[in-house]
């Protein structure tokens, strides 16, 4: 594909080739309606059926049935931050939530603005380098839910094993690994993301809700921010974001057609172990900022042994066609985003990329 980059953005981020192409081979006429996508109504049967078929294959993807429900909504993530306190945080009430990062910090600031908060536990101690087990939990028995951040998108650590919870409902922000990897979805009762990272482009945000959760939320809510207003007119009550649920949709496809989420979690890990295996070969060129069980298959953070090597590694890279990997500004050094659009050979060709650095360096 010529004039084509590896992509390692953190967010939007790369979008399967395949995909790319659909979009652009119906763009003018969607399904011979003689009109885009982009100029349809989202209460036209073209639109239920990608809407459907998206919800469709979220369940099946993640093994849920009828105990869930799908909304595609806007907002972004962040957005989210505000809903979950707003409809399960009861007057009087706590939530517990584990603060493991830049996204997990701004969640509980957020609830914090909302209702009582219990720190459940924090990585901040070790520069959340680190994801916390469960022993070192502290989670209120009347907690409304215990809120997690599956992937620590900035500082790279990911969770490998979820809390045991028990009654407490466990909700999670998978903003940056949805769909990456096989998970007990079921044991959830909320999970959100934003679709930009892993799903799509950004605008539309995935929430999977229990509905025996649903039926704790708060009453008398502002109508838009009331998860039931959704729900209940399946993401219909005003206009979605159209392109980028249908775009969605096209990307869950492609992870049907790759075999499903089993297949491509085998991607996910030939990925990552690709650059770590570059961490661990050269630990003192290539040094991983995060401890070995807690690292993030989506988003590797390293450092080089000077800032002027990171900043030179960057433009060569772009230089050689290898496009995002800065770490985010208020962490520094290097950071190689994996999500399901970057291909395998991507990060075959930055391992080589990046290893020829070192030599030469
Ligand atoms: C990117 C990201 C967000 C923010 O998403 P927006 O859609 O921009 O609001 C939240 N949480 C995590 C874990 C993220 O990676």
């Amino acid at each position: 594909m010529q004039n084509r980059v590896f992509n390692f953005n953190p967010g939007p981020s790369a979008l399967p080739i395949t995909v790319l192409n659909q979009i652009q081979k119906e763009l003018l006429n969607y399904k011979s309606t003689g009109m885009s996508i982009l100029e349809t109504s989202h209460r036209s049967p073209e639109y239920e059926e990608i809407n459907d078929s998206a919800i469709a294959l979220c369940k099946e993807f993640m093994g849920i049935g009828d105990e869930f429900h799908v909304l595609f909504v806007g907002g972004g993530a962040s957005t989210q931050f505000d809903y979950i306190p707003l409809n399960f945080l009861p007057v009087g009430g706590t939530a517990a939530y584990v603060d493991t990062g830049t996204w997990a910090s701004k969640a509980v600031k957020e609830a914090e603005k909302i209702g009582n908060v219990h720190l459940a536990g924090s990585s901040k101690d070790l520069d959340y380098t680190y994801i916390l087990s469960t022993s070192e939990l502290d989670i209120p028995e009347d907690s409304a839910y215990l809120h997690i951040t599956s992937n620590n998108t900035i500082k790279g650590t990911q969770w490998h094993s979820f809390p045991d919870t028990e009654n407490i409902p466990l909700v999670c922000d998978m903003s940056s690994d949805i769909c990456s990897r096989n998970l007990d979805f079921p044991r959830f009762s909320l999970i959100y993301a934003g679709a930009q990272k892993n799903l799509g482009p950004s605008g539309v945000t995935v929430v999977i809700l229990r509905k025996d959760f649903l039926e704790k939320c708060n009453p008398d809510l502002p109508t838009m921010f009331d998860y039931r207003t959704h729900v209940n007119k399946k993401s219909l009550f005003n206009t979605p974001p159209v392109f980028a649920v249908y775009t969605l949709n096209l990307v869950l496809k492609w992870i049907k057609n790759l075999g499903g989420l089993g297949e491509l979690e085998k991607i996910t890990k030939a990925k990552k172990d690709i650059i770590y295996n570059l961490i661990d070969t050269y630990p003192d060129f290539f040094r991983g900022t995060v401890r070995e069980d807690s690292r993030s298959w989506m988003n590797v953070t390293l450092r080089l042994p000077s800032e002027e090597l990171e900043q030179k590694l960057v433009a060569k890279g772009k230089e050689s066609g290898f496009v995002g990997l800065k770490g985010h500004r208020s962490v520094g050094g290097i950071r190689v985003s994996l999500y399901n659009g970057v291909p395998l050979e991507a990060a075959e060709k930055v391992a080589e990329f990046m290893e020829d650095f070192k030599k030469a360096n």
